[in-house]
């Protein structure tokens, strides 16, 4: 009765402090079956997966992923949203060439376009009374993400941007794209969860680990399973997800 894999881990590409081989000996350790490597990405943001490293990441996880045939080793990315219209920082050839697209926000990350700046980002960072009007903004950013990019999984939803979850979860559902439960810090009241599990849609607990330590911390299962759900409606519970 476990966990199967832990689908959102950080290494030193990004601002992890592990290396994919010590992130890939962790999920060992603890008895995983399957862990993906997902810096943050791309830009030449220090804190993000510089495009120039991308070839060496790549055969660091073909390295580990022959080391250890008994651990599913995915190379992935949480690609950041950065625009209204769903843009993330993530080209066709890096999204051709992973195996697992995260999509989430970080209000650390500057978006590139004046437009997403100024529509999107400031107004997060920054926000006005017209919280509803943001709130649909925002889920349409998340909408129109999923249906141009090949997303898996939406990280940790509600974290510096609010958005419709009602809504969200319509689309993660008809999509095939996993809601994220995230360990290190889940925000979902017992209220949002019956939301979200109402619209049908799938999840999926991740560690979000920067560091080896944390890899398999599937903690946030505890708010889940407390709100009275059930743990069948997680994806990698005793089972591997499918991404897109
Ligand atoms: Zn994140
Ligand atoms: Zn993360």
């Amino acid at each position: 009765m476990a966990f199967w894999g832990d689908y959102h881990t950080h290494t030193v590409y990004s601002h992890g402090r592990g290396t994919v081989e010590e992130n890939v000996l962790a999920a060992r350790a603890r008895g995983l079956k399957a862990i993906a490597l997902t810096d943050h990405g791309i830009s030449g943001y220090p804190q993000n997966l510089h495009p120039a490293d991308l070839p060496a990441f790549l055969s660091d996880v073909k390295a580990s992923r022959e080391a250890h045939p008994d651990v599913t080793v995915l190379a992935g990315i949480e690609a950041n949203l950065v625009s209204l219209k769903g843009d993330l920082d993530l080209t066709e050839e890096w999204q051709d060439k992973l195996d697992l697209i995260i999509c989430g926000f970080h209000g650390i990350r500057v978006p590139d376009s004046l437009s997403g700046i100024l529509n999107f980002w400031l107004p997060n960072l920054f926000p006005t009374k017209n919280l509803r009007r943001r709130v649909m903004k925002n889920t349409d950013a998340y909408i129109n993400a999923m249906r141009r990019f090949r997303v898996s999984i939406i990280s940790h939803p509600l974290r510096e941007i609010p958005c419709d979850l009602r809504v969200l979860g319509e689309a993660a559902k008809e999509y095939g794209v996993y809601i994220e439960l995230n360990s290190k810090k889940c925000l979902f009241t017992p209220k949002d969860f019956e939301v979200l599990a109402n619209t049908g849609c799938r999840f999926i607990c991740d560690s979000d680990a920067h560091e080896p330590e944390r890899v398999g911390d599937f903690s946030a299962v505890e708010l889940f399973e407390a709100a009275g759900l059930d743990k069948s409606l997680i994806a990698n519970w005793e089972a591997f997800p499918t991404f897109r």
